[in-house]
Order: C-alpha cells, then structure tokens, then sequence
C-alpha cells in the first residue's frame, strides 16, 4: 500500500498525511485526483527507450503495439526528412556542404542529387551524417519533453539507424527487433515490391543485426513462431517496473 501511495504523493503531501491522521482520507482523495488531472513536469522519470533492428524486422510493426499500449512513438526517420526540410541551420550546413542543388528552387530536398554525392563519396555521407543526426537528436529530446506533460511511463523513439547514428547512448534502454534474413527479405519484397537482391544489397549497407542485438536490453524476436504481442507487453511490463516514481 505504501508503495503504491508513494506514486501519488509528493513528499510535502506525505508530510500531512503523517502530520495530519484525520485528514487523511480528503488528502488521498485530492492527490489521487490531482495525480490524474495534473500533466506530470519534466522532472518526472519518464524514459527515453530506443527501438531499433535491421530493415524489415518488424520495427514499425512492433511500435504500431506499443501504441495501442499508450505509449508515445517518435519516427527518427519521418522526423528526419521534416529536420532537413524545415531546419533552417541543417538547411544551411546542407547547402554549404553540397552546394545549393541539394534543394530544388520550390525548397523541397533533392533526394536523387544528394545521393547521387553522397553513395559515391563516403566521406560527404559521414559530413551530412554529422549534419542530420545531432539535428534529429536535438529534435527528438525536444519532442520527448513535449510527450512527458502528458505523463507517459517512457517514449519510443523509432530509428533503423540508432546505433550506427550513436543515439543509443543517450537513451534509457534499447530495445532490437530481430528476424531471420530470409524472412526479412521475403517481408521487404511483398512490402516494397522490389527484387531479393535489392533487398540484400540494403541489408549488406547495414550494421549485422547481431551486433545490434548484442546492444539490446530487451529483444523481440519477430521470426513469425514467437507472438509479438506477449513479448511486448513483456517488455512493456519490464520498462514499467525499472520506472522510478
Ligand atoms: P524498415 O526497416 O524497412 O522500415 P521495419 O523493420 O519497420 O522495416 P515493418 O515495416 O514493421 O518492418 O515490417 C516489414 C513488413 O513485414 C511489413 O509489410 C509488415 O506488415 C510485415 N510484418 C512484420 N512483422 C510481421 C509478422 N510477424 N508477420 C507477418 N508480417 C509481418
């Protein structure tokens, strides 16, 4: 009981209910509904949790039931486009780096031109790498104190490239979604509506899953034989309990 009551109550109100027995029942009363109307402050232990796993793994998949669980999803690579388009410094660093080209005259981002540089010249690909992912970073941290008013237990923050990027390690917990290759590429395939060796060639730009997987806190293995929704309510149970309220 203590320790459920310990969630609702600030340390002043804990204070009155010792100091005030009779009280005590109007008091639980008001924090209980205090608790529940009052948006929780940035102070709050809410986690930033990361979610990662190679492409077709099921990350998107595995987020759309974290949802429905409440918990919020931030999508790094969406968010990611929005930075390049609407950041005026990552548009500046962007054009500097790549020349005015890397956006059209209506202002939208050359995709085709900017790859057209960066996939034959690694070193512009790691530069506009350093350009995008501390900008993503910054954004992301933005949106997360955003979603904690609302009180969430931790967010989500969705990205194929967390740890290539390095963003893991200004994250609370990592979670991997895994699956065989084989099934990946069979899922990408009926997905994209692209060749197996499209998809291998994608699979081979990233890092080996199971270095990723080695990174995990918690993995979800997505193989079509395990449920994904006990594991993640699984997972889910774990990131509440390690919650410090
Ligand atoms: P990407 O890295 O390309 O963004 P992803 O890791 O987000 O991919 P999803 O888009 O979630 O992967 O899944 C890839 C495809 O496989 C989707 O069409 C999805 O519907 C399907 N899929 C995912 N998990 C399963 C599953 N357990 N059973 C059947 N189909 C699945």
């Amino acid at each position: 009981m203590g320790i459920r009551l310990s969630r609702f109550l600030t340390w002043s109100e804990s204070r009155k209910l010792i100091e005030y027995p009779k009280t005590t029942i109007k008091t639980l009363k008001t924090c209980v509904v205090t608790q529940n109307s009052k948006p929780k402050t940035q102070n709050s232990k809410t986690l930033r949790v990361g979610i990662t796993g190679g492409i077709g793994s099921g990350k998107t998949t595995v987020c759309r039931i974290f949802e429905a669980l409440g918990i919020p999803v931030y999508d790094a690579d969406y968010w990611a486009r929005w930075v390049i388009a609407n950041d005026p410094e990552v548009r500046a660093a962007i054009v500097a780096l790549l020349g005015p080209e890397a956006y059209l005259p209506d202002g939208t981002y050359h995709r085709a031109f900017v790859a057209g540089i960066v996939f034959n010249t690694p070193e512009k690909l790691a530069a506009l790498n350093a350009v995008v992912h501390p900008a993503v970073e910054r954004h992301s941290r933005a949106w997360h104190d955003q979603q904690v008013r609302n009180g969430p237990p931790y967010t989500l923050k969705e990205a194929a490239l967390l740890v290539e990027s390095g963003s893991h390690l200004f994250l609370d917990a990592l979670i991997v979604v895994t699956a065989p290759e084989e099934i990946r590429v069979r899922r990408v395939q009926a997905r994209d509506h692209v060749s197996a060796e499209a998809v291998h060639a994608r699979i081979r730009n990233q890092m080996p899953e199971a270095e990723k997987a080695a990174l995990a806190d918690h993995l979800i293995i997505n193989d079509g034989q395990h449920l994904l929704i006990p594991q993640v309510w699984a997972v889910h149970q774990k990131l509440l309990a390690s919650q410090d309220f």
